[in-house]
């Protein structure tokens, strides 16, 4: 593995980085660092956690130039992602001092309208208000030299592709394009190869496989045992910091106050209806660890870098196996061992087998000691897939 010397970047970011703590280069830095120095387009298939926002910063941090138009263009699927990217930028800014303007929904537009009068030179920003702002000729990317394409998988699922070609259409043609997604469903290989010029690829860590230091199991329950299995689950394990994922706003609600009169704990919700100070307050007391437990929609959560998670809960086995996957990267980050439990009831059985089959592994079924279960034959470690298994040809059924 190369050392960040290596790689190319600039005096001012190197000390950024040695100032970071960060000692050797990920995978995807070591790979797509110089190949972005160089003004090559890329395309990233890696899960957050990896260190991919340094992969696209680092470089173009190292590159930029004095200019009075906005010359980096980050979108984010997110305002928590958007936020996040921030943070890091100005850690690599430490010693080349540059003006980053966060721009996204769900906040007053005055603010942003000042910010970007003060000549910035990076926008990081969620696709919907970018345009707005364009839209509203409040700013100009004529002079952009850098676009980041971040969590694309994401911004496909939110239905933000449209706006996000809308904004790729007012960007110069010469610029240089990072593009990176978790997955490369055939939308996002589309959107790739109109959006970026001669791409290198780069893959880390293969599209499919969770963090390698999670381990993963199902837990499965009677449905109307569902809460109180979770809440005898965090009692009953050791743990820094859950994050648990619902399907919906009223589940986290509902959880969050059930949670609160487990001792040790001090739980908070993050979902679309909390209003924006309260989804940043609940972030930040999470990261500091005021908060031991988030309970989060899985739309409120996407993409999130949360270090240090112990264990993820899934309230139920998500519909979209992908999710899965995302999901499950919040713990096992930077080489920590996680665990991540899914609680699994009757009706979820085609799920589950559609997320062993993504990940090309059968997860382990597990029941909790000293849990009074009503129902119990979920419990039997059968396969849970397939529900209509073929017959062999020739044979009748008995
Ligand atoms: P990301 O995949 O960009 O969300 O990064 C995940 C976490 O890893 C962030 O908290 C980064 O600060 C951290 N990180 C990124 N690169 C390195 C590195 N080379 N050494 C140590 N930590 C890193």
């Amino acid at each position: 593995m190369p050392s960040f010397a290596d790689l190319g970047l600039s005096g001012p970011v190197l000390r950024a980085v040695t100032r970071a703590g960060y000692e050797e280069p990920t995978p995807i830095q070591a790979q797509a660092i110089p190949e972005a120095l160089n003004g090559r387009d890329i395309i990233g298939a890696s899960q957050t956690g990896t260190g991919k926002t340094a992969a696209f910063s680092l470089p173009i941090v190292s590159n930029l130039g004095p200019s009075t138009k906005p010359q980096v263009l980050v979108l984010e699927p997110t305002r928590e992602l958007a936020a996040q990217v921030e943070d890091q930028m100005n850690v690599f800014g430490y010693y080349k001092p540059m003006n980053v303007v966060l721009i996204h929904g769900g906040v007053g537009y005055g603010h942003q309208i000042e910010a970007l009068e003060t000549k910035p030179d990076v926008i990081l920003a969620t696709p919907g208000r970018l345009l707005d702002h364009l839209e509203k000729g409040n700013l100009d990317l004529s002079e952009l030299k850098y676009l980041v394409l971040d969590e694309v998988d994401r911004m496909l699922d939110m239905g933000f592709l449209p706006d996000v070609k809308k904004i790729i259409d007012q960007c110069p043609k010469g610029r240089q394009t990072l593009f990176f997604s978790a997955t490369m469903p055939a939308a996002i290989q589309t959107l790739a190869q109109w959006a970026l010029n001669d791409p290198i690829s780069i893959e880390v860590g293969g599209r499919r496989s969770p963090a390698e230091t999670v381990s993963h199991a199902f837990y499965p329950v009677g449905m109307d045992q569902r809460d109180d299995l979770i809440l005898a689950l965090v009692d009953k394990t050791k743990f820094e910091s859950i994050m648990i994922f619902t399907r919906t706003k009223k589940e986290a609600d509902q959880l969050l106050a059930r949670l609160k009169d487990i001792d040790g704990t001090n739980p908070v919700a993050l979902h679309s209806d909390i209003k924006q100070s309260d989804r940043t307050k609940a972030l930040q007391g999470f990261r500091d660890g005021t908060f031991n437990i988030i309970v989060a929609t899985d739309i409120a959560a996407r993409g999130l870098d949360v270090s240090g998670v112990t264990h993820v809960i899934n309230y139920r086995v998500p519909e979209n196996p992908e999710d899965y996957v995302h999901r499950i990267g919040r713990t096992g980050r930077a080489q920590q061992e996680g665990d991540a439990f899914t609680i699994l009831t009757a009706d979820e059985l085609e799920n589950a087998a559609a997320v062993e089959h993504f990940v090309e592994q059968k997860i382990e079924r597990r029941k909790l000691e000293g849990f009074d279960y009503n129902y119990t034959a979920l419990l039997d470690d059968s396969p849970a897939a397939p529900l209509r298994r073929k017959r062999p040809p020739g044979r009748k059924r008995r």
